[in-house]
C-alpha cells in the first residue's frame, strides 16, 4: 500500500491525515509482521507518542482496512499493511517462530471453487500454518 492509497483510505473513513498516523503507517510500510507493541518500541526512539496512542492507531488502521491481522497460534497478534497487490499466506515454525509468506492465487481459485458449492460468498479468508522450517527439521 503506498502513501497515496493510505491517505484515500482515511478520507473514506472521514479520518484526518495527522503527523502521527503518517509516522505509524510509513515505519509499518518498513516492518513485516510486526506486533503493535513493536512497532511503539521502534517509535518511541525518536518521537514522543504514547504507547496507548500507537496501540489506538494501530486499531483504527485495522478497521479502516490500513492493516491485516496475521493469524498465528500464538498469543501474539502481529499485523502487516494490507496489500491486495501482494495476497499471500503465512506459515510460522513452531521452534524458531519465523514467519514465512507463501503466495496463494492457485488456492484462491480453489476456495472460491467450495464456497460456490456452498453457495457462500467469500469476503476474507486466511490461512495460517505451523510447522517446522527446512532448518528446524534437520
Ligand atoms: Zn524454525
Ligand atoms: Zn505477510
Amino acid at each position: 500500500m503506498q502513501l497515496l492509497h493510505f491517505k484515500k483510505q482515511l478520507k473514506k473513513h472521514k479520518k484526518s491525515f495527522t503527523s502521527e498516523r503518517k509516522q505509524i503507517f510509513l515505519l509499518a510500510q518498513k516492518m513485516q509482521h510486526f506486533s503493535a507493541q513493536e512497532l511503539f518500541e521502534a517509535l518511541k526512539e525518536k518521537s514522543k507518542i504514547s504507547r496507548m496512542s500507537v496501540f489506538r492507531t494501530v486499531q483504527l488502521f485495522e478497521q479502516i482496512g490500513v492493516l491485516r491481522k496475521v493469524i498465528t497460534n500464538s498469543n501474539a497478534v502481529r499485523y502487516e499493511l494490507n496489500t491486495e497487490e501482494n495476497h499471500h499466506e503465512h506459515m510460522q515454525c513452531s521452534v524458531c517462530g519465523q514467519i514465512i509468506e507463501f503466495p496463494d492465487n492457485s488456492l484462491h481459485n480453489q476456495l472460491e471453487k467450495i464456497a460456490e458449492k456452498h453457495d457462500f460468498k467469500i469476503q476474507e479468508h486466511s490461512l495460517f500454518l505451523r510447522g517446522l522450517c527446512k532448518k528446524c527439521n534437520h
